[in-house]
């Protein structure tokens, strides 16, 4: 099965580089992947992954390395320090850490032949044949701030937590080894002169959620494990003509659907059976680049919309009723 004719380059090891790439070659085709960073690393990212099937996650060859994540289905709702509702998720949510789950995936590319090159940061190469972005983030004035940490000692109030305010929301999920990750978006506040591991707590104070900010606060922290970053922007990512960009570059849901990570998968997935053909030499990469365009737009515009829509709604006081009430069900369905 090996040795077909073209290479495909992939530039960014993420969860949409690592995933393309183990695919591609499972189906004999010569992938190099460059990555800036080095792994295993930690990422600012809830680490819960809402609305995979099995069947991308088998498609890709990734479904092993996800096998003993968690599952949770008990999703405790909060606003400020008010304790809004309880729910069960349809369907169970995976978690685990990215520190892990990345290193998993670039150990699962290696094994299988990707020439991965770390510490390698690629600059973008418009219309080049055979070349794909899959860099995440775009810098952009956004205006937000995303903060995660692991952290044990929390005493939880339910598998997944979700902790909303007038300026961002926070979620908290165990992932392994005991630790509970923290992650959350908000809206940057200059005024806020904490630093470093302080951010976060700053940052749920000025939220209103000083509950959760003590317990955080008095909770021990995993070495390494606080990131933070700032400098981007939700929603279709401006695209460079010329360019096969997908997951985060191509856009970004909002972190609340726990979705992003799913949209990095079936990024991947959508584009694959069009990658395989143009390394097989079956189509031109420019009918491939059109083809994967235009099946991304049809596979993520109405959640991507229904996401831009439902977002500020966690942020207004006026929809506290209906994050109390709504069904919860309907709206998932919203961003699947
Ligand atoms: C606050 C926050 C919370 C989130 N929570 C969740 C959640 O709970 N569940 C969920 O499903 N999703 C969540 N997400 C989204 C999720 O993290 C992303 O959608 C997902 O990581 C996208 O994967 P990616 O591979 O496209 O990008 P990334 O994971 O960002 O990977 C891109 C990679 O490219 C590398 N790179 C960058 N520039 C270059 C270059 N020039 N050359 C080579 N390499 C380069 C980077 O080092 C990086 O490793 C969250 C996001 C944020 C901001």
């Amino acid at each position: 099965m090996y040795g077909l004719s073209k290479t495909i380059i992939i530039s960014g090891g993420g969860l949409t580089g690592l995933s393309l790439a183990i695919a591609l070659r499972i189906n004999g085709v010569t992938v190099s992947l460059h990555e800036a960073g080095s792994y295993p690393r930690h990422r600012v990212c809830g680490e819960f992954i809402s609305g995979v099937s099995q069947e991308t996650l088998e498609t890709l060859g990734i479904a092993d390395s996800l096998a003993d994540s968690h599952r949770h289905r008990s999703v405790a709702w909060f606003s400020g320090n008010d304790h809004l509702r309880d729910n069960i998720l349809p369907a169970p949510a995976l978690a685990i850490s990215r520190h892990l789950l990345d290193d998993r995936l670039q150990k699962t590319a290696t094994i299988l032949g990707v020439d991965l090159h770390d510490g390698s940061r690629r600059k973008m190469n418009p219309n080049a044949a055979g070349e794909v972005w899959t860099a995440g983030r775009k810098l952009a004035k956004g205006g937000w701030i995303g903060l995660k940490a692991h952290v044990r000692g929390i005493s939880p109030k339910a598998q997944l937590e979700m902790h909303g305010g007038p300026r961002g929301y926070l979620g908290v999920t165990p992932v392994e080894d005991g630790w509970h990750n923290v992650c959350g978006l908000f809206r940057i506040n200059k005024s806020i002169s904490a630093r470093h591991s302080d951010l976060m707590p700053a940052y749920l104070s000025d939220n209103g959620n000083t509950e959760l900010s003590q317990r955080i606060a008095a909770a021990e922290w995993r070495e390494g494990s606080f990131t933070a970053v700032a400098g981007f922007a939700l929603g279709l990512q401006s695209p460079t003509r010329g360019v096969l960009s997908l997951g985060d570059s191509h856009a970004i849901i909002p972190p609340f659907t726990g979705n992003g990570m799913t949209m990095a998968f079936q990024s991947a997935e959508t584009a694959l059976p069009h990658l395989i053909a143009y390394a097989n030499g079956t189509r031109t990469w420019s009918e491939v680049c059109e083809s994967i365009q235009l099946q991304l737009a049809k596979r993520f515009g109405k959640r991507l919309t229904s996401a831009k829509l439902l977002h500020p709604l966690l942020f207004h006081t006026v929809a506290k009723p209906l994050l109390k009430h709504a069904p919860l069900r309907p709206l998932l369905t919203l961003l699947r």
